[in-house]
């Protein structure tokens, strides 16, 4: 079966990009491997940048649930401090979200099929590309939109993660009082090897999602109740906070293999490659989603505007590195033991830090845009 557009990966990246093409009136289909939305390891910070970009796709994130986050804490060792945020945020489960965007990709007429993997992409000498199923099916498509977020494809992975972080998220009903305090508020612990953040979700429920080198996660035999537990020693305020609260999940989700800071520097004629498969951000900015959005809506402008991959690769690199690079270098501030002892009292001396910070991380919105054509 041909199509004019194949998107593989129906997370955020690959439905907004399907939404999009498909408003324009192009034939898309879509393949996810999931048959249905799912939890998935991710802090559910919705900022500034994403909640613009979900509602011009039509997706109401009041209207699903979402909590208005106003607030962001720093908390490390024996201190806590806080700054407003400068932008408007939010949070909302990645259930809730990828449940909404998946509905309004099918309403615009994406022919969405879930529940199918795709097992190979290669490209026929008729420059066709071809994705082999898991149940042998191929799709052929002259374009396609490569968006499986932290899973490669054979053949085409990204690099290594050499810091081998792992990720985990979890939820927990807090109690009363720590609820209570957590409302608007995303806070960011920072401990050995890692931090990690809570903040509240729909309905009461607090989201925890951490990272960790897996060299300092070996230290505690690779259990995530010793870990949580060392987390709760090394920041007290995390401790405080989950006093009394109630696991959601039987245990928590986790992935490994997360290249942070890596930018696609080329792609392949016709393989339009974006989300996480283009660029991953540093967790702590709550910025992947905004990129993945946003990389999503420029390759979709280059390929209305006939902007061939490679140049169109090449040109969101080169405006998301400045972006990157900052949020590197942040993170990697924010992961030593001087920055733990410092940061929560520079913070509370000089709030606009968190401020500043958390400007120059975003996705630079109109620098990045394709300059040729905007989709609708
Ligand atoms: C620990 C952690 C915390 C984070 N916290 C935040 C945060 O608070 N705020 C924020 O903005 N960002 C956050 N992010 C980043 C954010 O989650 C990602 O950047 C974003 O989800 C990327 O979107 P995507 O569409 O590229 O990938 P995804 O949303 O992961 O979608 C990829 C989709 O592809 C599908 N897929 C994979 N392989 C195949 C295959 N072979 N065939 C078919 N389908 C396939 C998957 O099932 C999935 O649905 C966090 C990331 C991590 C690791």
């Amino acid at each position: 079966m041909q199509d004019e557009v194949l998107i593989l990966g129906g997370g955020v990246a690959g439905c907004a990009a399907s939404i999009a093409l498909a408003r324009n009136g192009r034939g898309v289909r879509l393949i996810e491997r999931e048959p249905e939305p799912r939890h998935k390891v991710c802090g559910e910070f919705l900022s500034g940048e994403a909640l613009e970009d979900l509602h011009a796709l039509g997706i109401d994130v009041a209207s699903l649930g979402a909590v208005p986050i106003d607030y962001v804490r720093l908390a490390a060792a024996r201190r806590a401090a806080e700054a407003p945020l400068p932008f408007p945020a939010a949070s909302l489960t990645r259930k809730a979200l990828d449940t909404a965007l998946i509905a309004e990709a099918i309403a615009a007429g994406v022919r969405v099929e879930r529940g199918r993997s795709v097992q190979l992409l290669s490209r026929t000498t008729s420059n066709i590309w071809q994705a082999t199923l898991d149940d042998g099916t191929i799709c052929e498509a002259p374009t396609v939109f490569l968006a499986t977020g932290k899973h490669d494809l054979r053949g085409h992975a990204r690099p290594k993660d050499p810091d081998r972080w792992v990720a985990f998220k979890t939820y927990f009903r807090l109690a009363p009082a720590q609820a209570d305090e957590l409302a608007r508020a995303s806070e960011l612990m920072l401990y050995p090897g890692g931090y990690g953040g809570i903040q509240p979700v729909q309905g009461g429920i607090a989201n925890l999602c951490c990272v960790v080198q897996q060299r300092y996660l070996a230290r505690l035999s690779f259990r995530w109740e010793n870990f949580l537990a060392k987390m709760q020693r090394d920041c007290p305020h995390l401790a405080m906070r989950l006093a009394g609260a109630e696991p959601l999940l039987d245990k928590p989700i986790a992935i490994t293999h997360i290249p942070y800071g890596y930018v696609r520097r080329t792609s392949e004629n016709g393989l339009y490659c974006i989300g996480d498969q283009a660029a991953v951000i540093p967790s702590f900015t709550g910025d992947g989603i905004s990129i993945a959005l946003h990389t999503a809506r420029c390759a979709v402008a280059a390929y209305l505007a006939s902007e061939p991959a490679p140049l169109f690769q090449a040109r969101l690199r080169s405006a998301l590195l400045p972006q990157m690079r900052l949020a590197e270098f942040a993170a990697d501030g924010l992961n030593n033991s001087l920055a733990r002892a410092v940061l929560p009292f520079c913070l509370s001396v000089w709030p606009g830090v968190m401020r500043v910070t958390a400007k120059l991380t975003r996705v630079a919105q109109p620098a990045v845009a394709a300059p040729h054509a905007v989709a609708s």
